[in-house]
C-alpha cells in the first residue's frame, strides 16, 4: 500500500518539536518501519532534506518567483484532492529535475502546481522546505544513521561503515530495514561504487601537526585542484568527484593516462587533479572548473586546459580492500603502481624546521599548503578527523585591540588576552581573541599601554580606545555565532605591534567577509 505523504509531513512536524537526538532517532525509526521497501530510500532522503542521493547530480532548479506563482495557483484548485503519496512526490520531483528544453519552465511549473494542489496545508510547507533544501528539523545524516541503527537493531558503527562504503544513504536504509545487521555486514566495497572520501581537520602550523601525530608524521603537498577517486577493472576506468558524481566523461585525458599504468586487476586510487598553466605551474581552481562545466567540446578543453594528476592513496587492489591498512603500507603499494611524477610530493619528518621548508617549497611550486597524515592511520571513509590535518600558510590582517583580559598563571598581572576588532562603519566589531605571539617584555609594555587608554573596566576585562594596532596571523575565517561581527579568526596570533598604524589603517569587516568567502569555492559542489 502506498504511504501517504501526509505521514512524512507529520513526522517532520514531530521532529521539529523535539531537540533530543535520541527522540528524533526513535520517531524516524518507528516511521521507517511502517514503509513499503520501495519507499524507504525515498523517505530517508526527503527527511534529511535531499531529493536525490548525494552522487546524483540532478537538481530541481526551481526559483522563488516560480514557487510563489505555484503556491498561488495551487491554492485556487484545491476542491478535489488526490491524496499525495511519498512515491508520487518523488516521481514528480524526478520529472521536474529531468525536464529540459524550451518548454521546461512551464512543465516544471505545471508539475509543481499539481503537487501543491493535491497537498494538505501541513504538506505544502514540508514540500516547499524540501524543494529549497531547508528542512530545519535538525535531522542530518548522523541522526538518520542513529535511526537506522535503531530500526534494524544494528550497532551504529556497522551502519556508519555501510554508508561510507556505498556512499548511498537510501540504499543503506533499505538494506538495514529489509535485511538487518547481516545484510549491512555483507556490504563489501565494490569497484565502480565510490567510497566517501576521508576528510581533514585544520592545524595551525607544522609543529602542531607533528605533535598531534605523536612526534613524527608525513607531509604531502596540498594541491589546489579537484579530488578524484579512480576505479579500474580491465579496460574499464571510471572517475568520481569528491561528491561521488561520475565525472569520467569530462576527463578523457586522465582516463587515457591511468590506462597506461594502473593495474587492470581491480584498483581504486585517490588523488587530486590540477590544471596546468604555462611553465608547468598550476592554474587557479576556476580554470580547472572549466573542464567540468564543458559538455560539448570536451576534446577542445583537454587541449586548452591540460591536467596533471597527483595520486596520494590506494584503497583497493586486486580483490583486497586496503582501507584498514596503515598509511605507510598503502603508500608503499601506491608507489609501486604509480610512476613517480604522478605521486604526490611527500616527506616523513619529526622536524618542524624541515616541515616549514617543505611548506615553502609547496607554495613556491604554486600549491595550496600541506597535508599531514598520521603514519599509522587507517583510511576512514567520509570521516573528518585529526588523522589528516590540512595546513595552509597563514595570512595576516591588521586589527585594533579594543579590550584585554587579565591573565592568570604565568601571565598573572598582565593584560594578556586581547580582543581583536575590525572596523564596521563607525563601529568596532570583535573577530577574535588571542594571548599568543608576544614576548614577556611586550606583555609588560602592552599592559601599561592599554591601561593608559582605558575607557572602562570589570573584574577581568579592561576596555580600551582602539588605538593599539596589531598585525594578526590566522589560518582561517569561520562563521561565529558568538561575535556580533559574525566571524572569528582561527589560530589567531599577534605577529607584530604596528606602532606605525592608526585605527583608520585596520581591516574592515567587509574585508574579513571577503576573506571568508574566498575560502569557499565551487570545489565542494563538484
Ligand atoms: P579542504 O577542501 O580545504 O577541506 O581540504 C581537503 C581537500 O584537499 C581534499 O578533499 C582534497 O581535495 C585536497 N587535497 C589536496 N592535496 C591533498 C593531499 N595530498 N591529500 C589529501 N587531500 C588533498
Amino acid at each position: 500500500m502506498a504511504t501517504p505523504f501526509s505521514k512524512l509531513a507529520e513526522l517532520c512536524k514531530a521532529l521539529e518539536k523535539t531537540t533530543k537526538r535520541t527522540e528524533k532517532a526513535s520517531l524516524i525509526s518507528a516511521f521507517l518501519r511502517t514503509l513499503e521497501p520501495d519507499e524507504v530510500a525515498l523517505a530517508v532522503l526527503l527527511v534529511v532534506g535531499q531529493i536525490f542521493p548525494e552522487f546524483d547530480p540532478r537538481t530541481l532548479e526551481v526559483g522563488w518567483s516560480t514557487m510563489k506563482r505555484v503556491l498561488k495557483k495551487g491554492k485556487q484548485t484545491t476542491l478535489l484532492r488526490d491524496e499525495l503519496s511519498i512515491r508520487r512526490v518523488h516521481s514528480t520531483f524526478s520529472e521536474i529535475a529531468t525536464s529540459k528544453g524550451a518548454q521546461s519552465r512551464k512543465l516544471k511549473e505545471r508539475l509543481l502546481v499539481s503537487l501543491i494542489s493535491d497537498a494538505g496545508r501541513g504538506e505544502v510547507e514540508i514540500l516547499v522546505r524540501i524543494i529549497f533544501g531547508e528542512m530545519r528539523i535538525g535531522v542530518n545524516e548522523g541522526v538518520m544513521l542513529d535511526a537506522l541503527a535503531e530500526a534494524s537493531d544494528t550497532p551504529l558503527n556497522v551502519v556508519r561503515r555501510s554508508l561510507m562504503l556505498t556512499g548511498n544513504l537510501g540504499e543503506v536504509a533499505l538494506i538495514a530495514l529489509t535485511q538487518g545487521q547481516k545484510g549491512l555486514e555483507g556490504i563489501k566495497p565494490e569497484l565502480f561504487v565510490p567510497l566517501k572520501p576521508m576528510l581533514a581537520e585544520t592545524a595551525g602550523d607544522p609543529e602542531e601537526a607533528i605533535k598531534e601525530h605523536g612526534g613524527r608524521t608525513v607531509f604531502e603537498y596540498k594541491f589546489d585542484g579537484a579530488r578524484i577517486q579512480i576505479h579500474r577493472l580491465g579496460d574499464e576506468v571510471r572517475i568520481y568527484s569528491r561528491r561521488l558524481s561520475d565525472v569520467t566523461e569530462s576527463v578523457p585525458d586522465i582516463v587515457n593516462l591511468v590506462q597506461r599504468f594502473l593495474p587492470k586487476v581491480g584498483t581504486i586510487v585517490e588523488g587530486e587533479i590540477t590544471a596546468v598553466g604555462p611553465g608547468g605551474k598550476p592554474l587557479p581552481f576556476q580554470d580547472l572548473m572549466r573542464r567540468f562545466t564543458r559538455v560539448n567540446d570536451v576534446q577542445q578543453a583537454t587541449e586548452q586546459i591540460p591536467l596533471r594528476l597527483h595520486l596520494f592513496d590506494v584503497l583497493y587492489l586486486d580483490g583486497t580492500l586496503l582501507i584498514d591498512e596503515p598509511y605507510e603500507t598503502r603508500w608503499a603499494i601506491l608507489s609501486k603502481i604509480t610512476p613517480k611524477e604522478m605521486l604526490a610530493e611527500h616527506t616523513i619528518t619529526n622536524s618542524p624546521k624541515e616541515a616549514v621548508a617543505f611548506l615553502k617549497a609547496a607554495m613556491k611550486a604554486g600549491h595550496e599548503g600541506l597535508m599531514a597524515k598520521r603514519l599509522d592511520s587507517h583510511y576512514n571513509p567520509g570521516a573528518r578527523g585529526k588523522d589528516w590535518l590540512k595546513l595552509k600558510p597563514s595570512e595576516t590582517v591588521d586589527l585594533a585591540i579594543v579590550a584585554a583580559d587579565w591573565g592568570s598563571g604565568r601571565r598573572k598581572g598582565w593584560l594578556s588576552n586581547y580582543h581583536l576588532a575590525t572596523r564596521d562603519g563607525d563601529e568596532w566589531r570583535v573577530v577574535g581573541k588571542t594571548f599568543k605571539g608576544l614576548t614577556d617584555e611586550e606583555f609588560r609594555w602592552m599592559t601599561k599601554r592599554l591601561q593608559a587608554i582605558k575607557v572602562s573596566e570589570t573584574d577581568c576585562t579592561v576596555s580600551v580606545r582602539p588605538e593599539v594596532i596589531v598585525e594578526v596571523a590566522f589560518n582561517e575565517v569561520q562563521r561565529s555565532p558568538h561575535y556580533k561581527s559574525g566571524f572569528a579568526l582561527r589560530f589567531a596570533r599577534i605577529t607584530r605591534i604596528r606602532d606605525d598604524k592608526g585605527p583608520q589603517d585596520t581591516e574592515t569587516l567587509d574585508q574579513i567577509r571577503a576573506h571568508y568567502k574566498k575560502q569557499f569555492k565551487v570545489k565542494d559542489q563538484l
